[in-house]
């Protein structure tokens, strides 16, 4: 049984903390492998003894996946009671599990029903499956863990809360794999992660979305000059023509060293802003990092992030970095401010220059205050990447 749950957690690494949560109990008397309401998995020894280990393992994958996807209670919802209802559950709950399992080349030795084996489509829930009518018992019991029914093995196990913590931190978890690696996680899993959390915006499409836009709005505003002498002032001798002009985007970015601040996440969210906008097409002599605090230190053209030297740490003032970045030349038509939010803003927008807040939300940390109506925030979370997007 050790050596099966290791081999489930290497096929399937999010639902490692779930598998190694519930307690494996040897049972002579079950008759079979199951799980139980409270998490505990019941093993006849004489079937352990039929399986190899990658056998058992799927099988094990196939449980708990009855248990985080809160089967039981489903059952107990949808008005599931009889004996025969409680089979057709079974089946219908192994067809849920078995779609995804067999996506990733896996299928459970028992309890192995697909959704085409009783004439249904894939990708549908248990509920789903369960309305259609019955096709004959089950072949194997995945315990009260599936049905809700109760067994006479069924014992005290882990509590509520814990359970429902085991399902969040998987959906997490799942999130994460994803994020990681996308392709790796099945299609059932990654609904059932999202219908457990919020929804989650990837910060960085929308302050890309954001940029993108600005800059182009920037480079669209041509206009007149008369700094520069027009291409058909020789056409009219007495008259002095204006010439086109097509400003280029520069942009400042402004970052919050005050001492609320951590460097690291501080850093790791410049170096993802740095390669948003490289990739947005501006050109790194256009982008020019300010340091600040409750003052202005270090107004640099940077080429890397990690060549920003993060000055400051006193108190938060972003008022103060706003202003000295628009007084910049050339004046930058965007600013975008990386802070934790813990600071006083301006009651007025800049002249001239739109401004994109990205707070940094820290773990454990309460929001700061709301930066003003007039600039576009995006939180950041704290769930950044470990290394920094190619720029
Ligand atoms: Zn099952």
């Amino acid at each position: 049984m050790a050596a099966a749950r290791l081999w489930a957690a290497a096929q399937q690494p999010y639902l490692a903390s779930a598998l190694f949560a519930a307690p494996v109990l040897l049972d002579t008397e079950c008759g079979t492998i199951a799980v139980d309401r409270a998490w505990n998995i019941h093993a006849d020894p004489a079937h352990v003894d039929r399986f190899e280990a990658p056998q058992l393992g799927a099988l094990l994958l196939h449980l708990i996946s009855h248990l985080l996807r809160a089967h039981a209670d489903r059952a107990q919802r949808v008005g599931v009671e009889e004996d025969n209802q409680r089979e057709w559950w079974n089946r219908c709950g192994d067809a849920e599990i078995n779609d995804d399992l067999a996506r990733t080349g896996i299928l459970p030795p028992v309890a192995a029903d697909l959704p085409f084996d009783f004439g249904a489509n894939v990708g549908e829930l248990v509920e789903a499956y369960y309305e259609r009518p019955a096709a004959g018992p089950r072949q194997w019991d995945c315990g009260s863990g599936c049905d809700d029914g109760d067994r006479p093995w069924d014992c005290d196990g882990l509590p509520h809360d814990q359970r429902q913590l085991l399902r969040l931190d998987t959906a997490a978890e799942i999130h994460r794999c994803h994020a990681r690696e996308p392709g790796t996680v099945p299609g059932g899993w990654l609904r059932w992660a999202e219908t457990l959390l919020p929804a989650q915006v990837d910060w960085r499409r929308v302050l890309a979305a954001h940029v993108r836009r600005e800059l182009a709005s920037t480079a669209g505003r041509v206009d007149y000059t008369y700094r520069r002498p027009s291409r058909r002032q020789d056409t009219v001798a007495d008259v002095v023509m204006p010439a086109l002009h097509r400003p280029t985007p520069n942009v400042a970015i402004v970052c919050d060293t005050s001492g609320s601040m951590h460097d690291e996440l501080l850093a790791r969210a410049l170096a993802e802003v740095e390669g948003i906008l490289t990739r947005a097409g501006l050109r790194q002599g256009n982008v020019r990092v300010l340091a600040v605090d409750t003052n202005v230190h270090a107004v640099t053209r940077v080429t890397r992030a990690a060549d920003v030297a993060l000055a400051g740490g006193g108190g938060t003032d972003m008022g103060a970095g706003i202003a000295a970045a628009t007084e910049l030349r050339p004046k930058p038509s965007l600013v975008v401010v990386l802070t934790d939010g813990y600071t006083p803003w301006p009651a007025q927008a800049p002249k001239g220059a739109k401004v994109i807040v990205g707070v940094l939300e820290q773990p454990g940390w309460p929001p700061g205050w709301d930066p003003p109506p007039w600039a576009t925030t995006i939180p950041i979370g704290p769930d950044l990447p470990a290394s920094a997007p190619p720029a």
